[in-house]
């Protein structure tokens, strides 16, 4: 019988089990189908060997691992091709050495019949014997072919199926039919796991297990690591894995860091994650929502990044129960669950105060506006950081306003409200990196120690295009583009920006380099993956990008190895988002239009490309001065970054990859978006003309006029409005160019700058 603990409760799990386990996983050997790809990871290279791969260095099985790392100096290829002969050699059952005769050995270097021969003789010196015996075929008893795969000896005679040495082997092992213990043979060379001697429940645990590694197929699963991890259970005497939960089997197991240790302890408790998910598999809220500690893998809410919500700091239990309530309701309307982490570590420093401050008995007629300004008060001289406080202050607002509208606590004091109590947002600080350091990193020298490929590169785009690192992390596989005089683009995705397309332009080299990583990828998965960077490790089919953890220790060890310095010899630290703040700095200090920074680092914010601006010196100022545009009214405006129509920046961008000419100017939209605006383009926000086009600009105003004046004549009031809406289009289009000067162009109706370009 399984122990219940606390909330655990592991009843109907064998039914469960007996359900849902099928045959294949059900023996007692675990035996990996030849075509898995969770258990399998190809053959070892040596052609006579033939064995299932796990976790094999240099492709190489176990066995031939070891014999090379005792190989000695010999070189690898050299040394295969020897050990391919000296395993196949090892492979056969020794052959009697009488000449000639090709029975299996069973003593003395002789088969059956030839040592029973010697004896006869009276056992004179053997190599005197062999050398003037020579084999003569038996009259009566005469040998076939061993009937096992590849083997070339003889039986001992017409009624055997098998040489001396596997007719032993057959017997020891239960004399099966034969056929069936030749697979069986084959099956027991590879990689399994015995499960022969646990008990009933607890196989069926971890076969589900197994199984549902198979089913999930997107983590090697070694069956040596599971062997592992069953040795441990049978240790244990449990007799459920449930038994015990993750901290216990932890105690228990003890995994050597940094070893398949973990890999198999690893396996113990996401079979432990199975049986729970299974048990619970009707209800998953049900199941979670009492808890202290949500596990967001069996709601389906998981990231990389976040697997548990903790209520536990939260002690008063009306105040737990709301915050629980509240958090579900967000996570159901599918907000970004890390956010939702950081509204709960908000509300327990509230729920710490409050039970601080009314003892654990207090209801929710204590949380009046009086307690929530002296909990104010309290964050400001107990949380030094305004952005930590500010976030805790914005997420109990936001949980108190919630609780109000949907009326979940009426007991809830009417005035528990927290207004614009946030502090006042301190201006964003430069964050680039210093040119000296630049100077230190940027070397080809310093760049090849980076620790793994696809990490370089994602710096050098980093360096070179300054995208977040999520944006680098997740650049589709086909990120390069070129335009009509074959520049190459960075086609990426803004990820904080709901996805949107973006581009940046890129030297040829780096597009060079991102090929590289490109066959590099399709070396490792030739099915392709969708992503530059795939991750490295859970990722059978490629489905996964890379991960920020790695690439963050990886920078962290390259960063050690540099040894980076400032300028009074102490050591500094950069973060992979410093580079985005470090080409925003190199552009704006070549004189590149703030708006134009913006727009090459799709949005990075206003304020902080501000902070850039006002760093630089007074020829920006100069330039500063000159972006005060006219805007299509007529008037000197600061052209807004954020307004869509009157992106210029991107307006200018969209010049240089203009890709068709209209009759009175161009069209400015990215190649793959669809026109949704059918004849004019004049409303159109990527319609971008210069004063070239002046006269048919004016031609159409003339004809448009003029259709006015026949359409009113005619009683059409559909064909009148859409007309003059396009003749005040044009007169603004007309006006603006009228007032244009050379190398500006009107983009979304307004004069830009052409000269930014580049
Ligand atoms: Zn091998
Ligand atoms: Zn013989
Ligand atoms: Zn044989």
């Amino acid at each position: 019988m399984t122990t219940p603990r606390g909330l655990e409760t592991t009843a109907g799990l064998l039914e469960r089990l007996m359900e849902v386990v099928r045959p294949e996983f059900r023996g007692e050997i675990f035996f990996p189908p030849a075509d898995s790809r969770v258990f399998v990871q190809g053959v070892c290279r040596i052609p006579s060997c033939g064995i299932a791969l796990s976790f094999a260095s240099r492709r190489l099985c176990q066995g031939h691992y070891q014999r090379w790392k005792k190989a000695g100096d010999l070189g690898f290829e050299e040394w295969i091709v020897l050990e391919g002969e000296a395993t196949r050699q090892r492979s056969l059952p020794h052959e009697c050495e009488v000449r000639e005769c090709r029975r299996a050995m069973k003593g003395y270097g002789l088969c059956n019949r030839h040592g029973a021969s010697w004896a006869r003789y009276g056992r004179p010196d053997r190599e005197a014997w062999l050398a003037r015996t020579t084999y003569s075929p038996p009259r009566a008893s005469h040998e076939r072919d061993c009937e096992f795969p590849a083997c070339p000896r003889w039986t001992d005679g017409p009624e055997m199926a098998l040489c001396r040495a596997h007719y032993e082997r057959w017997r020891y092992a239960g004399r099966m039919p034969l056929a069936q213990w030749f697979v069986h043979v084959e099956r027991l060379r590879n990689p399994h796991v015995r499960l022969h001697d646990l008990g009933g429940q607890i196989r069926l645990e971890i076969q589900y297990g197994l199984q549902r590694r198979h089913e999930l197929g997107s983590q090697h699963t070694s069956p040596r690591v599971v062997t592992k991890a069953v040795g441990w259970i049978r240790d244990s005497g449990v007799h459920s894995l449930m038994d015990w939960d993750d901290t216990e089997w932890r105690r228990f197991c003890r995994p050597k860091p940094a070893n398949y240790d973990t890999l198999s302890l690893a396996f113990i408790k996401d079979t432990r994650f199975q049986l729970h998910a299974l048990l619970i598999d009707a209800d998953p809220w049900a199941d979670q929502f009492p808890r202290d500690t949500w596990d967001l893998k069996h709601l389906g809410l998981n990231t990389s990044d976040l697997r548990h919500l903790r209520f536990a700091d939260i002690t008063l239990p009306w105040l737990k129960d709301l915050v629980k309530r509240w958090c579900r309701w967000r996570l159901s309307r599918e907000l970004n669950p890390s956010t939702v982490a950081i509204d709960v570590r908000s509300c327990s420093r509230l729920a710490q105060y409050l039970a601080h401050a009314v003892g654990e008995q207090g209801g929710p007629a204590e949380l009046t506006r009086e307690r929530i300004e002296a909990w104010l008060a309290h964050l400001q001289a107990t949380v030094p950081d305004p952005t930590t406080r500010s976030s805790a202050i914005h997420s109990v607002s936001a949980f108190l306003k919630d609780v109000h509208r949907n009326a979940w606590q009426p007991e809830l004091p009417r005035n528990a409200f927290i207004y614009d109590d946030a502090p006042k947002r301190s201006h964003p600080q430069p964050r680039f990196i210093p040119e000296h350091l630049m100077r230190q990193m940027e070397t080809p020298q310093a760049l090849a120690q980076f620790p793994s490929c696809d990490g370089r590169l994602i710096v050098e785009i980093l360096i070179a295009c300054g995208l977040r690192l999520k944006d680098a992390r997740t650049l589709p596989f086909d990120c390069v583009v070129r335009d009509n005089d074959s520049n190459p683009y960075l086609a990426w995705l803004n990820r904080k920006m709901g996805d949107r397309p973006a581009f940046f332009p890129l030297s040829e080299e780096l597009a060079a380099k991102i090929v590289t990583q490109q066959k590099a990828v399709l070396d490792r998965f030739p099915a392709g993956s969708p992503w530059l960077f795939p991750a490295i490790h859970s990722n059978i089919d490629g489905s996964k990008y890379a991960s920020p953890k790695r690439l963050r220790q990886q920078l962290e060890r390259w960063l050690d190895d540099l040894s980076l310095v400032d300028e009074l010899g102490r050591p500094v630290r950069v973060t992979f988002h410093q580079f985005r703040h470090t080409l925003g700095t190199r552009l704006i200090n070549a004189d590149v239009p703030q708006t134009v920074v913006q727009a090459l680092l799709d949005h990075m914010s206003p304020q902080m490309t501000a902070v850039y601006a006002r760093l630089h010196n007074e020829t920006l100022r100069e330039h500063w001065k000159n972006a005060l545009k006219i805007n299509a009214e007529g008037e000197p405006a600061l052209i807004s970054a954020e307004h869509p129509l009157a992106d210029a920046a991107w307006a200018k961008l969209s010049m240089v990859r203009a890709k068709v000419t209209l009759p009175n100017g161009y069209c400015g939209a990215p190649v793959q978006t669809d026109c949704e605006y059918a004849n004019p383009c004049l409303d159109c926000r990527f319609f971008i003309t210069t004063v070239d086009f002046l006269d048919q600009h004016r031609r159409q105003r003339d004809d448009t006029t003029r259709m006015i004046a026949d359409a009113e004549q005619a009683g059409l009031r559909r064909v009148v409005e859409k007309n003059t809406r396009t003749l005040n289009k044009l007169d603004t289009i007309i006006d603006a160019l009228e007032s244009a000067e050379d190398g500006q162009i009107v983009a979304g109706g307004k004069v830009e700058d052409l000269d930014a370009v580049g």
